[in-house]
């Protein structure tokens, strides 16, 4: 009897649309990357590649046409793109929960409707919003949109400096966030499958550089209450977003125990990179399994695991290097090397104690 093959469609061809190839050629599927930049990371593992914009409605249709299923690498994809794949039926995770993380407000709101502990912001959409504010304590503002690795968000201490921020961020729609004096950050990976099975990763403690993620390490240094807390929150959370797939959930963690959510992410997240090899399954491999309608698995924690993220030159010195049995690297093979850009990352792992 032949195979059927089933195919998989990727939206986005980084890093992530790379290894959640991998992940899911290793469980017998065919890809198909759909991304408009030639020279895409993930075209590497991919059976087939769709070049094109995310506009274009005629190679959407072929795209979508062509796969069995559809899912996203980045969060960021156009409203109407999403909207025209989600009439297909073959879209995980759900166009609603693609929505609400594409916009800070959003996601501060769900928060606040479920009850879930995040820091008090406002919505800022006219200049005239931010007098709504209190600015006796330092805050933060964000754009509501496209913001990411500290692109789009400022500190700010006074009314003139909030005034000052909407101006350089083009006077679009921000929320203003109280500063947070945190303790440590952390992150969790959680899945649900289409059969309401959920699985959280242990929390993942993280350090940034310049905004951007420079390590996860797991074990993170927090209790077990605290543990089984951010587990709570996140099976909340991915339930009552009726969600399938991976969801990344950031946290942050004060001196006084409080958690409060940062912010989510609708995809697999470089938080969760050290499951490729401190875990028995990674997250790319839950995330490919519950896209295609197939059980998630109960992973084990098999090693104490850092991840370093290779941002920029850092790649010039591991490039060179081969994995040893506690060094395992992975380069992305962008061509360019640049201030900032994600080149690959590290898992340095440690036995359990
Ligand atoms: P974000 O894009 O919101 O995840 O922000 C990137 C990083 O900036 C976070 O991981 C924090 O380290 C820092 N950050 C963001 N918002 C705040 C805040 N309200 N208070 C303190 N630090 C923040």
């Amino acid at each position: 009897m032949t195979k059927i093959e089933k195919t998989i469609g990727i939206l986005g061809g980084g890093q992530l649309g790379m290894m959640l190839a991998e992940a899911a050629k290793n469980l017998g599927f065919k890809t198909n990357i759909y991304c408009p930049d030639h020279e895409s990371p993930a075209f590497m593992y991919s059976t087939y590649q769709t070049i094109a914009k995310y506009s274009d409605k005629q190679s959407l249709l072929k795209f979508s046409e062509s796969v069995d299923y559809i899912t996203v690498e980045f969060e960021n994809i156009p409203s109407d793109t999403i909207n025209f794949i989600s009439k297909t039926d073959k879209l995980f995770p759900p166009s609603d929960a693609i929505k609400i993380s594409q916009d800070r407000l959003l996601e501060k709101n769900f928060c606040v409707d479920n009850e879930i502990a995040t820091n008090r912001y406002i919505n800022v959409v006219n200049i005239s919003d931010l007098t709504d504010w209190n600015y006796d304590k330092k805050s933060v503002m964000k754009t509501r949109h496209l913001g990411y690795d500290g692109k789009g968000q400022r500190v700010i201490n006074s009314i003139k400096e909030a005034e000052e921020a909407f101006h350089e961020f083009g006077k679009k729609p921000c929320i203003i966030e109280e500063f947070i004096d945190f303790n440590i950050e952390v992150s969790t990976i959680s899945v649900r499958d289409t059969y309401g099975n959920t699985y959280t990763y242990p929390p993942a403690e993280n350090t940034h550089k310049n905004h951007i993620l420079d390590t996860s390490e797991v074990p993170a240094s927090i209790d077990k209450k605290t543990e089984n807390f951010l587990r709570d929150i996140s099976t909340k959370m991915i339930k009552n977003l009726n969600y399938i797939g991976v969801l990344a959930i950031e946290f942050f963690i004060l001196k006084d125990s409080t958690i409060l959510v940062n912010e989510i992410a609708p995809r697999v997240h470089n938080s969760g990179h050290w499951t490729l090899d401190g875990s028995d399954i990674s997250q790319f491999e839950q995330h490919i399994r519950a896209i295609s309608r197939l059980e998630i698995l109960t992973p084990k924690l098999i090693y104490k695991t850092k991840m370093l993220n290779l941002i920029g030159a850092d790649i010039n010195i591991w490039e060179t290097k081969s994995n040893s049995k506690n060094e395992k690297i992975y380069i992305y093979g962008k061509t360019e090397t640049k201030k900032g850009r994600k080149m690959g990352h590290v898992n340095f792992l440690e036995e359990l104690k």
